[in-house]
């Protein structure tokens, strides 16, 4: 599959807008991005909840809770790349707050497991649901830009993945059951083997619980 497949050539996506002020469009593009990361941060840091989790504790719930079962503390780092020494510390005060515990694994008696307890699953249950904020701000967009907008970031974190300067994520452009447009319908050009369905632009996903890499 190849990472460009959604992108216009080079010369397609010249922009000449020689008087207009300000820095160029992809320092435009890349400043709004670090605009709406501020929003998504800020949005976090709200939303606290009863155990006063940092974003990192909060994060850290949310993937132990997408992922279905316990991880690995290095799994953990990598999944939201992060470093040891942090994570340490956000599992210490997630320990200490009875949202995750530890055992052994039954593979393996020398490696310790992370998973939620009881109380974690239910901070989980309160963590995925979507700030209103963002969620309205969300549904301002007509439905061409929602899509627009989801083909555009997914390809975009497919290249920074490819880079090796963000995680990997679970989405439909790295994982072996999707199929880029396979389908003549604009709308629902794409394939996924596992449910065996199309879809289109606006139902990619950026995580999947039933993603394998390709
Ligand atoms: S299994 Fe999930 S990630 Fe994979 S193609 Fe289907 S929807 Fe996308």
């Amino acid at each position: 599959m190849n990472g460009l497949w959604f992108m216009k050539s080079a010369e397609e996506r010249t922009v000449r807008m020689a008087d207009v002020p300000g820095m160029p469009p992809t320092g435009q593009l890349l400043v709004g991005l670090a605009r709406l990361g501020q929003a998504v941060r800020m949005e976090a840091w709200r939303n606290a909840g009863p155990h006063n989790l940092s974003p990192l504790q909060a994060d850290i719930i949310v993937l132990l809770d997408g992922r279905g079962g316990p991880l690995r503390q290095g799994e953990i780092v990598a999944a939201l790349a992060s470093t040891p020494p942090t994570v340490s510390d956000a599992v210490r005060v997630l320990r200490k707050k009875e949202l995750v515990d530890a055992s052994r694994d039954p593979g393996d008696a020398r490696v310790t497991l992370l998973g939620l307890t009881a109380a974690g699953r239910e901070e989980a249950g309160r963590l995925n649901v979507q700030s209103e904020k963002l969620t309205d701000a969300v549904s301002a967009l007509a439905p061409d830009d929602f899509a627009a907008m989801l083909r555009g970031m997914t390809t975009l974190m497919r290249e920074l993945q490819d880079r090796r300067a963000i995680p990997v994520s679970q989405m439909c452009l790295t994982c072996r059951f999707f199929v880029p447009r396979a389908h003549p319908d604009p709308q629902r050009p794409h394939h996924c083997n596992f449910v065996d369905a199309a879809f289109g632009d606006a139902e990619l996903r950026v995580t999947c619980p039933d993603h394998e890499a390709a």
